[in-house]
């Protein structure tokens, strides 16, 4: 079988028959990837890029590892699909495994196809075990495409597919470096953040409000790590008005913070944690939520009225079992955490200091945001939340020509490897950051 493949060919083949998500189809201009390897991979020209991307920020475990691709081509030899009804091997064995992980006594895992309906069926979930409509999430969120999903979303991709009856009702959280509560500590911002938060659910009526749908640390709008107690604090108040916690943790799962799941680590226990995305790096669309036993009581003797075809699919079960033993056997959780203390996080404060167009960065493991600024005292953006500019666009295109694929969004650069990333990576990671630092700050000063 050959691996080669015309690079020319797939890019026509594209342009002329794949739609592209979240894109104006005339204006985009998508690059070939050919192959990929650990932390790199190949465009269409053969050049080789440092994935500081992770993709979409789901190769926890680096692009083709071994013990996960032969996982999956062994499931696919044994028994490739089946249906969700019947029990097998490989859902229950991630089941467990997951289940394991999770924080508290989440023990049951409803598995689904991604990260979207992950949210969606918690949120469900959550209305039919509360009889509440409806769900409070933060602005500067990111949830999903879906149509439940996307209206969770506090950024402005939900505006267009906003039909006013998603029941979502949308809150401030804690960003102390755009702080919405003029806080200038940490304290503050936490304190004064569940002020707000306990104020919109007074508002809103306590009686009306099934769940609080939060990222455990919001990633795509800009890696916020909640202030210690912020999540302590958020439980506490869905305790006292009887609403449900829901944890995405979609994209801070497996590792990339440096712990299994983030929720666990700060101690707080939500009563629906949905994941996706590392949990098994995506080479086979998987995702789920976890629960405890409040709400499988709620089903114990009452159907749950959900289900996919897919659900706990055996090869991407298959290929979560080989994915979190190998991240286990490898220490790659301990290696995002130390990689993140050790390495990014110097690193990337150091970048901050030579450049006066970064106005901060925060992380923790493999999970980094460097903010930029045409202004450090006016903290003015370089672009817009949810667009784009010419600085933007050119420290892209910058990182790529130096052999970088960065994840970018509205004003950030996330600097957001995968946990097995290595030191000798991580540094050729923060080098190439450093030079298109200088072409942001050349522009910036311009
Ligand atoms: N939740 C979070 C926090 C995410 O980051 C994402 C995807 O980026 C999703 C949900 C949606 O996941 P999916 O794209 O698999 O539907």
């Amino acid at each position: 079988m050959s691996t080669e493949y015309d690079p020319a060919r797939t890019y026509e083949l594209d342009r002329r028959h794949v739609f592209h998500s979240w894109s104006a189809q005339a204006e985009i201009s998508p690059m070939v990837v050919t192959r990929a390897e650990g932390s790199y991979l190949w465009d269409g020209d053969g050049n080789r890029l440092l994935d500081f991307s992770s993709q979409l920020v789901n190769t926890n475990i680096g692009h083709q590892h071994p013990a996960v691709v032969e996982a999956i081509a062994t499931q696919a030899r044994r028994l490739a699909t089946v249906a969700p009804q019947h029990a097998n091997d490989q859902r229950s064995e991630a089941a467990r495994l997951i289940a394991e992980r999770a924080p508290g006594d989440l023990d049951r895992v409803f598995f689904t196809n991604g990260g979207a309906d992950a949210d969606e069926h918690a949120a469900r979930m959550a209305r039919l075990v509360t009889g509440r409509p409806k769900i409070l999430t933060r602005y500067r969120s990111y949830h999903g495409g879906t149509q439940q999903a996307i209206n969770f979303t506090g950024d402005p991709r939900r505006f267009a597919n906003d039909d006013g009856k998603s029941g979502t009702v949308h809150f401030f959280g804690p960003y102390l470096y755009r702080s919405a509560f003029y806080a200038t500590t940490e304290e503050e911002e936490c304190a004064r953040a569940l002020a707000h938060l306990e104020q919109v659910i007074e508002l809103e009526g306590p009686a009306t409000l099934a769940g609080i749908l939060l990222e455990a640390v919001p990633g795509t709008a800009g890696i916020m790590i909640p202030p210690p107690g912020y999540l302590a604090g958020v439980r506490e108040l869905c305790d006292r008005y009887g609403i449900m916690l829901i944890a995405d943790e979609v994209m801070t799962g497996f590792g990339r913070t440096g712990a299994w799941f983030h929720t666990a680590a700060e101690g707080v226990v939500p009563d629906l944690l949905t994941f996706a995305k590392g949990v098994n790096s995506g080479y086979v669309p998987m995702g789920g939520v976890v629960l405890g036993p409040r709400v499988y009581e709620h089903f114990a003797h009452r159907p749950y009225p959900g289900g996919l075809t897919y659900s706990g699919h055996p090869l991407a079960a298959a290929a979560a079992v080989a994915s979190i033993n190998a991240m286990e056997s490898e220490g790659i959780v301990a290696n995002a955490l130390r990689i993140g203390e050790q390495v990014l996080g110097p690193g990337l404060a150091a970048l901050r200091r030579r450049h006066p167009s970064v106005g901060e960065v925060r992380g923790k493991g493999v999970f980094w945001a460097i903010e930029l600024v045409a202004d450090r005292e006016t903290r003015e953006p370089v672009a817009p939340t949810g667009g784009s500019s010419p600085v933007m666009a050119a420290a892209t295109a910058e990182a790529k020509r130096l052999g970088m694929l960065p994840f970018v969004n509205s004003n950030r650069i996330h600097a957001v490897p995968p946990c097995t990333v290595s030191d000798a990576e991580a540094k050729e990671g923060l080098e190439i950051l450093d030079r298109v630092l200088d072409r942001v700050d050349a522009l910036v000063a311009e």
